[in-house]
């Protein structure tokens, strides 16, 4: 009896005891020195950056720290979404205060802590809403958990979120003269929303795409959900659509992808799932996708393919 419970036990958490063990190899590094950021790009203070990527599109990159968060200001005529508001490091609302009078509701790509670090400053937080999340929502308070936030990685505790609107999965988020389609995107995490401008040719893709390595070794991640996203998210784009990331690998400027990088993502996530591809590592375990991309996955064993 007790084997059985403590096999229970050990197979429920695995993924977490691994994680834990993995992110004791990897130390949080101090702030980098201020890189050469290139033209259009200006440094707010000494520690975000100001990008205008069109006239209403507006990156905020925290390039010293070092996982280089980017947060987007995304303008309409009425109201203003800031899609993630990084790690919490520094306080990002002077800097959205200084680029528009509009208001502004924050919401986030996902709910890992250097997505929702700057939630509780803004009044108005849009959450995606997943029939678990709603439930736990008690007065419209949501108080996220460690797997989910992971926060514990680096000291920072898990907030506990107003949500003043629920965004439903393919729900059309009206900003005045501009409009966003909400998303569903589970993958890198169960909650992960990608936002979609399709008369601009533009996706806000969090962390489900950016070039280096993609984690879908996580709690809550799924390489099979991963692959079925990027299948619906290549049927749905009809034309060619400019993939603004989360996170940079290096200088100068905000992580942007070709519209043909979603392509190859479900091709190289085929691939990996047909055995064409070579695993390194135990755990995690990373694929190289080519073309910039490489996918971290739990190890090959314990991935179940449904897609
Ligand atoms: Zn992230």
């Amino acid at each position: 009896m007790t084997t059985v419970v403590v096999s229970t036990l050990l197979v429920v958490n695995r993924q977490r005891v691994m994680l834990s063990l993995f992110a004791a190899t990897v130390a949080t590094p101090e702030l980098a020195e201020k890189g050469d950021e290139g033209e259009g790009v200006t440094w707010f203070d000494d520690y975000y950056t100001i990008q205008h990527l069109d006239d209403r599109t507006i990156a905020i990159g925290e390039p010293r720290y070092y996982q280089q968060n980017y947060n987007y200001l995304i303008l309409g005529n009425d109201r203003a979404i800031l899609f993630d508001s990084g790690p919490g490091v520094r306080d990002i609302k002077p800097v959205v205060e200084s680029l528009t009078k509009l208001p502004v509701i924050v919401t986030q790509s996902h709910l890992h802590f250097d997505h929702v670090g700057n939630h509780t400053r803004f009044d108005s937080i849009a959450m995606i809403d997943l029939p678990y999340l709603r439930k736990r929502a008690k007065d419209g308070m949501l108080s996220l958990t460690d797997p989910e936030h992971l926060g514990y990685i680096e000291g920072f505790k898990p907030p506990e979120l107003h949500i003043t609107e629920w965004w439903r999965p393919g729900e059309t988020i009206d900003l005045g003269g501009r409009t966003l389609n909400v998303m569903h995107a589970p993958g890198h995490t169960k909650d992960s929303m990608i936002l979609l401008d399709t008369e601009n040719g533009q996706l806000f893709s969090g962390d489900y795409l950016y070039k280096g390595d993609l984690f879908a070794f996580l709690p809550g991640s799924d390489p099979s959900e991963y692959l079925a996203t990027a299948t619906t998210l290549n049927e749905m784009l009809e034309s060619c659509t400019t993939v603004y990331a989360a996170h940079r690998l290096d200088a100068p400027a905000a992580p942007i992808l070709e519209c043909e990088s979603i392509e190859h993502l479900k091709q190289g996530l085929e691939s990996i799932r047909d055995g064409k591809i070579p695993g390194k590592g135990l755990y995690p375990t990373t694929f190289d996708l080519g073309e910039g991309l490489s996918i971290m996955t739990d190890n090959p064993w314990f991935v179940n393919w449904t897609q």
